[in-house]
């Protein structure tokens, strides 16, 4: 059981301001933390920290210091970096501000992150061993798409359509080798070109094996074919929310790798227990400061569950 995640990896700077600025306007931080962050990477150590399965993330990262120390910290964590590759220049930036109230707003300088369009012969070996292939798209999508056509047969692949532009642009393609596509209700509006989140579930479930939207502190829903479950969130004092969908995401991965299920076995049930356990270590994450950071063990997500079932 391996989950391989196939995406960005960046530094990120976090600054917490009272309120995010608007256009020209300049606002001073009360502290900063660097740390690790991009999608894929959020996700990596999302996945490997739910425990359960094996957990290889294939990427790049530049050839400056950042490079070094976020290769380091999923060492550290026990992912396998066999596909992470190092190109010439930055690595991959994000400069987040989190407000008061938790919001985040973000800009991602992508470096590195964008560099290759297809797998070296090293990733592509990684990525035909992995049982669940999850993916974003803050890398090129004809990443996406031959790191989705290199799965095994029984694979799943998982695509986090977010941000949801590149998404937009390459749909038709990218749809036809999603088995499940996972997007917060932002993108899934975006995606569907609608306004409204019901139009949107039923315009984009159809296209896919299954579709889960995550809607922050409201839960997330999950479509598979007829079927539909509402998972509600898990009770949380968030503080930054900065990357509950990626602890989401990578949990959610997990889940499925550990139930030994394939894609043409999914139903629902199946879904709903795997997003629950989602939804358990973004309710924790949300409650710390930072992505990678934030995510916690599992243990600390059983012990959420155990209490929440009391
Ligand atoms: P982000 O971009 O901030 O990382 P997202 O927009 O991709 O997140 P969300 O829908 O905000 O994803 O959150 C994903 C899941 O995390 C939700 O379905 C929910 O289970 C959990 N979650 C998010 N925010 C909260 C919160 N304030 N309290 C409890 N759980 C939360």
């Amino acid at each position: 059981m391996s989950v391989v995640v196939v995406g960005s990896i960046n530094q990120d700077v976090v600054a917490r301001v009272n309120r995010i600025p608007g256009p020209g306007e300049t606002v001073l931080a009360s502290a900063m933390v660097r740390t690790g962050g991009g999608k894929g990477a959020n996700q990596a150590v999302a996945a490997r920290r739910a425990g359960g399965a094996s957990v290889a993330f294939v990427g790049s990262v530049g050839s400056d210091q950042e490079g070094e120390g976020l290769r380091h910290a999923l060492v550290v964590d026990g992912i396998d970096v066999s596909g992470l590759s190092q190109v010439e220049g930055p690595s991959g930036m994000a400069f987040i501000s989190v407000d008061d109230s938790a919001d985040n707003a973000i800009v991602v300088v992508p470096g590195a992150n964008a560099a290759a369009t297809t797998l070296t012969p090293e990733q592509r070996s990684l990525v035909a061993t992995a049982s669940v292939l999850l993916t974003q798209l803050e890398i090129p999508t004809d990443l996406v798409q031959d790191a989705a056509s290199t799965r095994g047969a029984q694979a799943w692949h998982l695509l986090n359509a977010a941000p949801s532009a590149p998404f937009v642009a390459a749909s038709a393609a990218l749809l036809a080798s999603v088995d499940v596509l996972i997007v917060n209700q932002h993108e899934a509006l975006d995606i569907a070109g609608v306004n409204d989140l019901e139009t949107a579930v039923m315009s984009l479930a159809p296209s896919v094996r299954a579709l889960v939207v995550t809607l922050g502190r409201r839960g997330s829903i999950v479509v598979c074919g007829e079927e539909r479950a509402d998972v509600p969130a898990f009770a949380a004092d968030a503080v930054d929310t900065t990357g509950a969908g990626d602890t989401f995401c990578g949990v959610f991965a997990a889940a499925l790798a550990a139930s030994g299920r394939v894609p043409g076995d999914v139903d629902a049930a199946l879904l709903a227990d795997a997003a629950r356990a989602g939804a358990a270590a973004a309710a924790i994450a949300v409650t710390r400061t930072g992505a990678q950071d934030a995510v916690p063990s599992a243990a600390e997500v059983a012990a959420l569950i155990e209490r929440a079932n009391e």
